[in-house]
C-alpha cells in the first residue's frame, strides 16, 4: 500500500515544497539543465543528494549498471535520451557515474546469471565479453566496475551524435566512479587511462560545470557526514521496497518529492517514464531493471510516475512537432499503443500514458507471476510538480485522485482493516500469552471467557488500548493531521471491531491448565503482575 510513499510525499508538501515553490512554479515555463547524467538504478545513489542539485538542474536516465549500449536493438532508450538532451536541451556536459557495491558489476562475476537472471544477462552480456577479453581480475568487483565505467565512457564519446557535439565544442563528457559508503568521487582521465581521486581543493582542469563542482563539494564536506552511518551500513547491501519509473526530466526530482532515503527506492528513468511491451527474445535496460527489481530485490510495487509538462508528452501528442528528434519519436511510438488518444489534453494523455506504461510491464510473464501470487502490486502516479500534489490511480473508481484522498482510500480500505484486525488479534494472543508465562493462569482463563463471552476486545481493551493506538498512531499519524483526524478516529474504531480467533490462545490455555507448573490466583484481577504483564506485551511490533 506505499504507506511509507504517501508518508513521504505528505511531507514533503508541507515543508520541503513550501521552500522550492517558486523555483518550481517558474520551472513550469520550461527546463534548462546543464548536465545530463548517467546512472545506475541502484537505490544507494542519489544523484541530487550527490551534486546537491535542486530541481531543473539534472537531466537523468537510469538502467541497471549505467550502461550505454550500442546495439541497435538495446541502444533506443539512451538514444532518445540522448537525441532529447543535447538537440532538444542543449545539455553542455554528460556525467556518467557507476558506483561501488555495484549489483549489475557483481552479476558479471557470477557463473549462472544466464539462468538466474536471462534479461539482466542479456543486457550485461557486451559489458562481459570485453571484460573477458581485457587483463581485468574478475575477482575484484572495483576492477571490473572501472572497466565498465571506461569501456561505456568510449562508447558514449564514439556516439555518432556525442561526438558531433564535443566535436562542435559544446559538450565535455566526464565519468565518475562513485563510492557512496566513502562519499568519495573518482574520475576518469582518458589521457592517463586512469581514475584519480576527486580533491575539491586542487585545481584538476576538470572543466564541470562550477554549480556542479560546488554542489559535489557541498556533498562532500557537509551532507555526506550527516549521513555517513547510513551510507556505510548500505556497503552490506540494497533493500529497496519500490521500484520507481519515471521521466528523465530535470524537474522530476523524486528523492525530494518521496523524501526517500539512500536505499529506498530503486529508480529507472527514461524519456517519457516508459518500458517497452514484451518481447520474446528482446534485450533491454527496461527489461533487465524489471527482472532485477523483481527476482533479485524481491521488490512488491511498483510505481509508474509520470508528471505535468512532460515534453515527452507534449511530442506524443503532435510527433510533427518532433520530426528533428527522429529517435524520441521511435521510442516514443514503440511503447504506446495505437489505441492511444492523441487529441487529449497533455494531462490526459500523460496519465493515459502511465496507464499503457503498467499495462505494457503487465505483458511481462515474470510480472504475471507476481501478480497471479499475489506478491506484485502496480501504481500510476501522475506528479505535477509546480503544485508539489502527487495524484494516485484508484483502480476501482477509474481515476486520478489527489494525496489526500488517495490517504482516505488506503486507510479505509479493506485491506487496511485486514491489517488492523490482524495487528489487534497479535496484541491479545501477545497478552494472553504473558499472562500464561507468568503463571497468572485464572486470569487468563478468566479474560478468555469474557472475550469469548462478549465476542469483541471491549473485554481486553482497557489493557492494551492504550498501546495499541500509541503504536497505530506511530505508524500511520504522519498521514493524518492530527489524533483527531476521522481517519485516525476510524482506524482505531476499526481496531475495537476485531473479532477475534480464540482458538489458539484456548489450545495454549489448556496446555498449560495440564502442565504441572500452573497455578491460580482465583478471579481475575488486575494485580501489579497483570500490569507488568501488559507493559511486557506492549513490545511487540506492529506488522
Ligand atoms: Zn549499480
Ligand atoms: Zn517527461
Amino acid at each position: 500500500m506505499l504507506f511509507k510513499l504517501l508518508k513521504g510525499v505528505k511531507q514533503y508538501k508541507q515543508n520541503q515544497y513550501l521552500k522550492q515553490q517558486e523555483l518550481l512554479k517558474k520551472l513550469q515555463q520550461g527546463q534548462h539543465p546543464s548536465t545530463l547524467f548517467i546512472t545506475c538504478a541502484d537505490s544507494r545513489i542519489v544523484p541530487s543528494l550527490l551534486t546537491h542539485s535542486e530541481p531543473g538542474k539534472l537531466f537523468m536516465t537510469r538502467n541497471v549498471g549505467a550502461l550505454v549500449p550500442t546495439d541497435d536493438k538495446s541502444s533506443l532508450s539512451m538514444d532518445a535520451v540522448l537525441e532529447y538532451a543535447l538537440k532538444g536541451l542543449r545539455v553542455k556536459q554528460i556525467i556518467l557515474c557507476g558506483h561501488s557495491h555495484c549489483g549489475a558489476m557483481h552479476g558479471l562475476q557470477q557463473e549462472n546469471l544466464e539462468e538466474t537472471l536471462p534479461n539482466t544477462a542479456a543486457w550485461l552480456q557486451a559489458v562481459k565479453s570485453n571484460i573477458t577479453n581485457s587483463s581485468v581480475d574478475t575477482n575484484s568487483l572495483e576492477q571490473i566496475t572501472r572497466e565498465s565505467i571506461k569501456q561505456q565512457f568510449n562508447q558514449l564519446n564514439a556516439h555518432s551524435l556525442v561526438r558531433e557535439y564535443i566535436q562542435a565544442g559544446q559538450l565535455a563528457v566526464f565519468a565518475w566512479h562513485y563510492y557512496f559508503e566513502t562519499g568519495e568521487v573518482y574520475y576518469y582521465s582518458p589521457e592517463e587511462k586512469q581514475f584519480n581521486l576527486y580533491d575539491p581543493s586542487q585545481e584538476h582542469g576538470l572543466s564541470f560545470d562550477v554549480t556542479l563542482k560546488e554542489g559535489l563539494n557541498y556533498f562532500q564536506q557537509h551532507l555526506y557526514p550527516q549521513q555517513q552511518t547510513l551510507f556505510k551500513n548500505l556497503a552490506h547491501g540494497q533493500k529497496p521496497s519500490v521500484y520507481f519509473v519515471t521521466c528523465s526530466d530535470s524537474r522530476v526530482a523524486p528523492a525530494d518529492f518521496l523524501q526517500a532515503d539512500p536505499g529506498e527506492v530503486f529508480i529507472t528513468r527514461n524519456i517519457g517514464n516508459m518500458v517497452p511491451p514484451w518481447r520474446e527474445g528482446q534485450v533491454s535496460g527496461e527489461a533487465a531493471a524489471l527482472e532485477f527489481a523483481l527476482k533479485q530485490l524481491e521488490i512488491k510495487d511498483i510505481v509508474v510516475c509520470g508528471h505535468s509538462e512532460c515534453g515527452a508528452m507534449n511530442g506524443l501528442a503532435d510527433l510533427q512537432q518532433i520530426q528533428h528528434l527522429p529517435q524520441v519519436s521511435s521510442w516514443l511510438k514503440q511503447n504506446t499503443p495505437e489505441s492511444t488518444t492523441k487529441t487529449a489534453s497533455i494531462p490526459e494523455l500523460t496519465r493515459q500514458n502511465t496507464l499503457n506504461q503498467i499495462a505494457n510491464i503487465k505483458s511481462y510473464p515474470t510480472v504475471q507471476e507476481k501478480i497471479a501470487a499475489k506478491e506484485l502490486n502496480v501504481h500510476a502516479w501522475y506528479y505535477d510538480f509546480a503544485q508539489g500534489e502527487v495524484y494516485i490511480y484508484h483502480e476501482q473508481q477509474h481515476a486520478f485522485l489527489d494525496l489526500e484522498t488517495s490517504i482516505t482510500q488506503a486507510l479505509s480500505s479493506t485491506l487496511m482493516s485486514t491489517r488492523i484486525h490482524e495487528f489487534v488479534q497479535k496484541k491479545v494472543t501477545a497478552f494472553v500469552e504473558t499472562l500464561l508465562r507468568t503463571q497468572r493462569l485464572d486470569e487468563a482463563k478468566n479474560l478468555v471467557t469474557q472475550l469469548r463471552l462478549t465476542g469483541s476486545v471491549t473485554a481486553i481493551w482497557d489493557y492494551i488500548g492504550e498501546e495499541c493506538e500509541r503504536e497505530l498512531w506511530s505508524e500511520y499519524g504522519e498521514l493524518c493531521d492530527n489524533i483527531h483526524d476521522s481517519r485516525f478516529v476510524y482506524l482505531i474504531a476499526e481496531a475495537k471491531k476485531t473479532v477475534l480467533n480464540l482458538d489458539s490462545v484456548q489450545q495454549q490455555l489448556e496446555h498449560k491448565a495440564r502442565s504441572p507448573s500452573a497455578t491460580g490466583f482465583g478471579l481475575f484481577q488486575i494485580t501489579p503482575e497483570v500490569l507488568a504483564a501488559k507493559n511486557e506485551c506492549c513490545r511487540c511490533s506492529l506488522m
